[in-house]
């Protein structure tokens, strides 16, 4: 029998209980959701403005993606890669055509996917760039958030993440992110295999680095022959307006790791893209997951990445998200309570002062929360806005008006 809690303070109170602390959730307890909509155990509504970290970028319970994920599953769901099955091919086929890549290597997390890609950057470092065994180095950028495995945390700068879980991986070297001169400075130890980079800094607050770093990145990387590995996790799949943050500067890196919106927040996947000369470093028994690249997980990113086309998902983003920021913006000309206004397509945030009325992004939070709005704040005075990228121009004036209503008090 399947439990489920029917009041919200049951649930918080469970969760407290039973479920491990990692985590500070904002206090509302969500049963349903539907598109940009979601519901509390006791059916008050709420805008999605998270959209699950931006993984729910065709909005919730896509009826679509739920199809594939019930017709598969009634079919096959796991066969393991011991054996072949009908949807893997099909699926890789498809990704790599989508996006336009030669191989895909297909996982679960997106902490999977960049670990993957950490492993491949370092075998083509010593089989194809000949650097001497073990003293291959990824270059990472501060302020990073790539996942949270000890691989992974080890070239992070967040004290938060990083704190007793010692000690780390070596390997790494980490340089400020949006600054040109670093990075070459990085690249010329001919040691180095990848550069490993967040188009826009997501958790970090929604920092969008200065136009042409990602283009120059790519030409200096192409210069010291290190492989471009660009964390679209978050911002890929048409979150910032285009399918990927690189094509606002037509940037392809050597290296795309996916994650999130590639299955429509219905089922985990992540995957990494590259081409056969990286791709193919990584040999039978080498690298692996039990689930990786399952049927279910197949069909599901299939259907959510047609979506993405059908519905014209990627233009709807750099629509909403101009009307978006003008408002904010507006929002930013009648109060000094906002003291930024920033993002692309439909990933944005905005800085909160909290001495202004003693507010912080978390006070509002709540209070965009009551007046039936969800989002999270990041990092103390952030607050991020992210809808699912179906929202219409109705909607998105409707909760420009609940948010201008909650800042101005
Ligand atoms: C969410 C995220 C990850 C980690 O994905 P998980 O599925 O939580 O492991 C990695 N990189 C970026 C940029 C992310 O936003």
């Amino acid at each position: 029998m399947i439990h489920t809690s029917t009041s919200s303070q049951q649930a918080i109170q469970l969760e407290e209980a039973y479920a491990a602390h990692n985590y500070h959730p904002l206090p509302v307890v969500l049963a349903k959701g539907s598109g940009v909509h979601l519901w509390d155990i006791e059916g008050k509504h709420y805008y999605d403005f998270l959209s699950a970290y931006s993984a729910v970028n065709q909005g919730h319970c896509h009826p679509k993606i739920i199809g594939a994920l019930i017709e598969q599953a009634q079919t096959l769901t796991l066969t393991s890669r011991a054996f072949h099955s009908d949807k893997l091919g099909e699926c890789a086929k498809y990704i790599c055509e989508y996006f336009g890549y030669d191989k895909v290597l297909l996982m679960n997390s997106g902490a999977e996917a960049n670990e993957t890609a950490i492993k491949m950057a370092r075998k083509w470092g010593y089989q194809v760039k000949g650097i001497p065994e073990n003293k291959a180095i990824i270059v990472a950028v501060e302020r990073n958030f790539h996942g949270r495995t000890t691989g992974i945390i080890s070239a992070s700068t967040d004290p938060v993440a990083t704190r007793n879980f010692g000690p780390f991986m070596p390997g790494y070297q980490v340089i400020p992110y949006n600054d040109l001169e670093a990075l070459e400075n990085a690249l010329q130890n001919p040691n180095v295999c990848g550069f490993w980079v967040e188009p826009i800094q997501g958790e970090a607050g929604v920092f969008v680095p200065e136009d042409g770093y990602l283009a120059k990145s790519q030409e200096l990387c192409a210069k010291y022959n290190v492989i471009l590995m660009m964390d679209e996790i978050q911002t890929g799949i048409g979150r910032t307006g285009k399918l990927l943050a690189s094509s606002h500067e037509h940037v392809q890196p050597d290296m795309l790791i996916l994650g999130k919106a590639l299955s429509g927040g219905v089922y985990p996947v992540s995957a990494v893209l590259a081409s056969d000369d990286i791709m193919l470093t990584i040999g039978p028994g080498e690298h692996g997951s039990t689930f990786g690249g399952n049927p279910l997980a197949c069909a599901v990113t299939m259907a959510a990445l047609e979506v993405i086309q059908e519905e014209g998902l990627i233009e709807n983003a750099a629509r909403m998200g101009e009307l978006f920021r003008n408002r904010m913006r507006a929002i930013q000309a009648k109060t000094a309570k906002v003291t930024a206004v920033r993002g692309k397509g439909l990933l944005n945030a905005i800085d909160i002062d909290e001495k202004i009325d003693g507010r912080s992004a978390w006070d509002i939070c709540l209070g965009l929360r009551d007046n039936g709005l969800l989002a999270k704040p990041t990092h103390g005075d952030k607050i991020r806005f992210a809808p699912p990228l179906i929202i219409t121009q109705e909607q998105m004036e409707e909760c420009c008006d609940i948010i201008e209503k909650t800042i101005m008090l």
